[in-house]
C-alpha cells in the first residue's frame, strides 16, 4: 500500500468502525490535537488497522490543558478501538508540536499512561506527518487547530523544525467575527464543505498569514527552495487551501488525501 492509499484506508476504517484483518504485532499512536483527538493502530509495516478519533479540547496552542479531559477521551477511544479489534492496546506513541519544551512535553505522555497505555515514543507531529507521507526529502507543513509545524528532511534526516502558534482556531476566531457568531458555530461552518467558497474572501487573510508564517520560518534556507511542500492538518481540508496557500507561499504545495489523519496516521509508525 503506498502513503496515499494507507491514509485512504485509515478514513475508512475510522468512518466503518471496523478493522482490517491484518496480523500482529501493533502500534498504536494517540495524537492529542488542540480540535481533536485521534487514535490510530497499524501492523508491523504501518498498514493501518484501526482508528478512532473525537472533536474535543482538551489542548491549547498544543499544550495539554485539560489533563483528566484528555485522559477520559483517549480510554474511550482505547476502548472503542479494543472492541473493534478485541484485543487489549497497552503502549502507544504520541508526538508534540516541535519545540515543546519540559514539562509540557511530558505531559502527553503521562495523558496516554494514564489511559492505560505505556507510552514508548514521543515524536514532532510534522516528522510523523513525514512519516505517514514515506518522504525522504521534503518539507512538511502541519497546520492544526492551535499551531503550525514545519519539519524539512533532507535523505532521510530531520534538518529543521519550527513551530508557530497558528491555526485552524485562528480561522474560526476571525469567521466568529465576521458573521458575529459564536466560536462553535464557526467550527462548523468551516467544517461544511458546501460552504466553503462563500466563506474564502473572509478567511483569505488568515491562510496568506499561515503562508507568510512558513515563509519566514524557511527565510535564509535557500538549499530548501527546490524541496516539495506537503501540508497536513485539518485546516487544509478547506477547499481552495491548497491554491490560496501556494500563492501566498510562492511555491506550489501537496495537500494529501484526509490531510487530518496524516500525522496520528505517523505517530502510529513510530509506536
Ligand atoms: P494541533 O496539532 O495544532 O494541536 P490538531 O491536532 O487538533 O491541532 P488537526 O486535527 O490537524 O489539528 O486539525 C484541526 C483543525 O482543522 C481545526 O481547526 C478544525 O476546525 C480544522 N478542520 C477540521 N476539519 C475541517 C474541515 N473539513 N474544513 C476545514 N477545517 C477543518
Amino acid at each position: 500500500m503506498d502513503a496515499y492509499e494507507k491514509i485512504y484506508q485509515l478514513y475508512h476504517l475510522i468512518k466503518t468502525k471496523t478493522a482490517a484483518d491484518l496480523p500482529g504485532p501493533y502500534k498504536v499512536g494517540v495524537d492529542l490535537g488542540t480540535a481533536d483527538v485521534v487514535l490510530v493502530v497499524t501492523d508491523e509495516s504501518g498498514n493501518p488497522v484501526a482508528g478512532s478519533m473525537r472533536w474535543a479540547s482538551v489542548v491549547k496552542d498544543g499544550l495539554v490543558v485539560d489533563f483528566r479531559g484528555a485522559m477520559v477521551i483517549v480510554e474511550k477511544l482505547k476502548a472503542e478501538v479494543e472492541a473493534i479489534m478485541g484485543i487489549t492496546l497497552d503502549k502507544g506513541a504520541t508526538a508534540i508540536p516541535p519545540g515543546t519544551v519540559g514539562r509540557n512535553a511530558l505531559a502527553c505522555g503521562h495523558v496516554i499512561a494514564g489511559a492505560g497505555l505505556e507510552p514508548v515514543c514521543q515524536v514532532d507531529e510534522p516528522v510523523a506527518a513525514a512519516k505517514a507521507l514515506d518522504i525522504s526529502h521534503g518539507i512538511v507543513v502541519d497546520i492544526g487547530g492551535g499551531t503550525t509545524g514545519i519539519a524539512v528532511l533532507k535523505n532521510g534526516e530531520l534538518v529543521f523544525t519550527a513551530d508557530e502558534p497558528t491555526g485552524g482556531t485562528h480561522v474560526s476566531l476571525v469567521l466568529a467575527g465576521a458573521y458575529k457568531i459564536p466560536f462553535e458555530e464557526a467550527e462548523i461552518l468551516k467544517r461544511d464543505p458546501a460552504r466553503h467558497r462563500k466563506i474564502m474572501p473572509v478567511i483569505l487573510p488568515v491562510i496568506e498569514k499561515m503562508a507568510t508564517v512558513v515563509k519566514n520560518m524557511l527565510a535564509g534556507y535557500d538549499e530548501f527552495n527546490e524541496y516539495p511542500v506537503y501540508v497536513v492538518g485539518g485546516t487544509a481540508y478547506l477547499q481552495g487551501f491548497e491554491t490560496e496557500f501556494g500563492k501566498a507561499f510562492g511555491r506550489k504545495v501537496h495537500v494529501p488525501p484526509h490531510p487530518l489523519l496524516v500525522t496520528p496516521l505517523g505517530i502510529a509508525m513510530f509506536g
